[in-house]
């Protein structure tokens, strides 16, 4: 009979966050996999537990995943932990805990923390309807799409950011979703831990004049104008009416509206395009 697949959650700053049942697993199972051993190992010895490691990261987790899942279908028990937090969340796992369901293994969580949760409690924004985003794309242009494609969902909107790119991103929030309620959470669990509330232009600026380090978690309030988004065709199309209105030529508009909306000018035109009735 196959064995068990535990996704057991670690800390994400502060080591007291550590459960006795993930402690408990580490040292019943037969191996634990790990984005990082010498990462996970510190973690083990602080918690007295001996136990054979092996790396599970993004750039082996198809290789490992099979020598995992040959130990689970001889019946062995598997831990996953990642460097902080649930595996699986913005983390390696979805291929092993696949693998594992394929061959019959049992999969099971030993939950604890993970970031986005304890970032969204803490915002003061609803949480009857979450939309976890994970990162947004590097790329602006990407970054800019997305958002345009999430911006009317309606639920308290929630995405990863590293230090270097928070600034960076929460101007494209401004640009493409609007002056929205909003809150962003560093440090969380750990001695500096911060959570700024307020407006997004607010959060912008003090997040821009204070130059803090840590990873973030930004919680962005949905949609409250009851306008529609700029993320339809016919709100590019309205985009362009006000931009020629305030006096631009047609080229100029469109091309200033597909940036604002994350698009090429040439996908921008066949959007225009397709939302004019009878204009083909
Ligand atoms: N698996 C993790 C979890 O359960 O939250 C997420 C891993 S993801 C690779 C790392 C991102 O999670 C960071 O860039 C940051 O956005 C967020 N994060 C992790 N720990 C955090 C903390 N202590 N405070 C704020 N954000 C954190």
């Amino acid at each position: 009979m196959p064995g068990t697949l535990y996704l057991i959650a670690t800390p994400i700053g502060n080591l007291g966050d550590m459960s006795p049942r993930a402690i408990e697993t580490m040292k019943a199972v037969d191996v634990i996999a790990c984005e990082d051993t010498r990462h996970t190992l510190k973690l083990l010895n602080h918690f007295g537990i001996s136990k054979k490691l092996v790396s599970y990261h993004e750039h082996n987790e198809s290789a490992r995943a099979e020598e995992l899942a040959a130990i689970l279908a001889e019946g062995g028990s598997v831990g996953l932990v990642s460097d902080a937090g649930t595996p699986a969340i913005n983390d390696p796992g979805l291929i092993l805990v696949q693998k594992a369901r394929s061959i019959g293994a049992e999969v099971i969580s030993i939950p604890g923390p993970v970031a986005f949760v304890n970032a969204a409690i803490v915002s003061g924004l609803p949480t009857d309807s979450l939309f976890f985003g994970g990162f947004l794309p590097s790329k602006q242009g990407e970054r800019r799409k997305r958002l345009a494609e999430i911006a009317s969902i309606p639920a308290t909107l929630v995405f990863y950011e590293s230090p270097h790119r928070i600034g960076r991103s929460l101007a494209d929030c401004l640009d493409i979703l609007g002056d929205r309620t909003a809150s962003v959470s560093r440090e969380l669990t750990k001695i500096h831990e911060e959570t700024l509330t307020g407006s997004l232009s607010g959060i912008l600026e003090h997040i821009l004049s204070a130059n803090s380090r840590g990873e973030y978690v930004l919680v962005i309030d949905r949609d409250r104008s009851g306008r529609e988004t700029r993320s339809g065709s016919s709100s590019l199309q309205e985009r362009v009416a006000e931009l020629e209105a305030a006096g631009h030529d047609n080229r100029a508009a469109l091309k200033m509206a597909a940036k604002e909306h994350g698009l090429s000018r040439s996908e921008a035109y066949r959007q225009l395009q397709l939302s004019r009735p009878g204009d083909t």
